[in-house]
């Protein structure tokens, strides 16, 4: 099958079929290709050569360069059932979202052709007579994205089809775990480069097939004005100040941590819902999970209980084959969330499901069954996040209580509330209420459009990508003053005579 899928999305065999590094499906952690890693002297090349292709594509006019992001779209519109297959044959998550990651590369292309016609700044009123000021946004350079396994295809979009209409060329290193996407990606960039024509410069898009040392010679290089980088906290611990020592700009896309608060006003069929889709599905693997929640003491057992039951119901299997809760990445993934599950019982938590699923028919594939953790407290083991499926519980009395414990952990990605009650709604969407870049009312916490600015704050990175005005990211603000008068008076009423 990955022949067949890889050849259709325009990726040549010798692409994928040569090199020392393994890549293997999580499914049933076979083969699926092997490539060569690149070492820091490649990574040097590709950046002088995106330097080049930067100063020629900076020149397309916007709109025009947006007819290259149009042109992409529709190469995706048409592969969508291929990269969805491939995404879920490379990172497990099920068919349904495989898709639904494209669907998002799809729709952040319309949106950045339509920004590629509205890369406005301001006018402002000068205080001198015979003078305005305005604001231009120029392109900025090389963009550097590195990228994560679990969402291997739509994160690289969001911030590729802004850069590109900015006027950016791209290096984008995969992770390791992914690199086929990535291929395939840039594959059906090509075609789209290649309907485009002759503005479009060679080397405009770039993919790095290397480890974290290709990504770290990404990051120090000043040649390369930001750095985008998705991925774990630990990561961005490394990357931003390498990239801050040399005065670089970092958009980081780090862990998160997140929590619901369902109070008892709730819509309780709805939020049951939310919380299976969000705390089971990609098997636990969103930056956006669910991860805590945190339930009014007076429905806890009601809703335990109806979680547990629909927790039993999940159908876990082979992603492709229609089922709700694919594998884990790894055996190291399935390791973490057995240690984690230990360390829950022994403190004393109450555990449901977590075991090994279809272990016989899979022994290289880690499926699990999500679990649930019931614990009295939010201590560290809950305020660190966990990679997998589980969802820990707690209860709360007093709302302004749960609202702490919501803001009670490192992270700062996303976050949702369930109640029928205006005060409380409005109160967690205020600058009282959660302290994290998403704060959703009566939906989850995972499942973003790419109309809105998506990040978070505190070790989640503070980074933004896709919609509202996140473009501005990939571009440098000018401010310039004009003087269309016969004298030269200085600001501030200043005499130098
Ligand atoms: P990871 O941090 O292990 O790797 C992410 C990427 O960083 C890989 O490409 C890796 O090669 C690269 N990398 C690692 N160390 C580096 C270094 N020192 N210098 C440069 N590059 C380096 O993350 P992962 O396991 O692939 O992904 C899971 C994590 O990513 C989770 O923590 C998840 O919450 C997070 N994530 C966050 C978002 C978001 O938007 N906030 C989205 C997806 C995933």
């Amino acid at each position: 099958m990955i022949d067949t899928v890889m050849q259709r999305l325009g990726v040549t065999e010798s692409q994928y079929r040569q090199g020392d590094f393994i890549v293997t499906t999580p499914t049933d952690g076979s083969e699926i290709g092997r490539i060569k890693l690149e070492g820091a002297d490649a990574v040097d090349a590709r950046i002088a050569r995106a330097e080049q292709a930067f100063k020629q594509w900076s020149q397309v006019p916007a709109p025009r360069r947006g007819e290259l992001v149009r042109l992409f779209g529709e190469q995706l519109r048409r592969h969508k059932q291929d990269l969805g297959a491939l995404v879920t044959l490379e990172c497990g998550k099920i068919l349904q979202e495989g898709l639904g990651e494209v669907q998002e590369m799809i729709d952040i292309c319309d949106l950045a052709v339509g920004q590629s016609r509205q890369l406005f700044g301001l006018t402002i009123a000068s205080e001198r007579p015979g003078h305005h000021m305005r604001e231009s946004w120029h392109p900025l350079g090389p963009i550097g994205l590195i990228t994560a396994f679990n969402f291997p295809v739509a994160p690289w979009a969001w911030n590729s089809a802004l850069a590109l209409v900015c006027g950016n060329s791209l290096l984008w290193k995969p992770s390791e775990k992914t690199p086929l996407c990535a291929l395939a990606c840039q594959a059906l960039l090509e075609r789209a480069i290649e309907e485009f024509g002759d503005e479009a410069p060679q080397d405009l898009s770039q993919v790095i097939l290397g480890d974290h040392e290709a990504g770290e010679r990404l990051v120090d290089d000043p040649r390369v004005p930001l750095i985008s980088a998705t991925g774990s906290t630990r990561m961005g611990r490394e990357v931003a100040p390498r990239v801050a020592t040399r005065f670089g700009r970092s958009i980081l896309e780090l862990g998160g941590n997140n929590a619901m608060i369902l109070a008892p006003s709730a819509d309780l069929d709805m939020a049951v819902r939310a919380i299976l889709f969000s705390a089971a599905g990609t098997a636990g693997q969103r930056c956006t999970s669910l991860r805590r929640l945190i339930v009014h003491e007076s429905i806890r057992d009601e809703v335990v209980e109806r979680l547990k039951k629909a927790y039993a119901n999940i159908r876990i299997g082979d992603p492709m084959e229609g089922y709700l809760v694919g594998p884990l990445i790894d055996g190291q993934a399935y390791e973490q969330m057995q240690s984690a599950l230990e360390r829950a019982s022994k403190q004393g938590g109450s555990v449901f499901g977590g075991e090994r699923q279809l272990a016989d028919a899979y022994p290289n594939g880690y499926y699990v069954s999500p679990a649930i953790v019931e614990v009295k407290e939010q201590d560290d083991l809950v305020r660190h996040e966990t990679f997998a499926p589980i969802l820990y519980v707690m209860s709360y009395s007093d709302f302004e209580d749960a609202l702490a414990m919501n803001n009670d952990v490192p992270q700062g990605l996303s976050s949702c509330v369930f109640t029928t009650d205006v005060r409380e709604a409005e109160t967690f969407v205020s600058d009282q209420g959660s302290d994290c870049g998403i704060a959703n009312i009566n939906i989850g916490p995972s499942g973003a459009e790419i109309g809105g600015a998506f990040g978070g704050e505190k070790e989640t990175g503070g980074g933004r990508e896709s919609g509202s005005d996140v473009w501005k990211s990939y571009m440098r603000r000018q401010t310039n003053t004009v003087n269309y008068s016969r004298e030269l008076p200085l600001a501030q009423g200043i005499k130098f005579d």
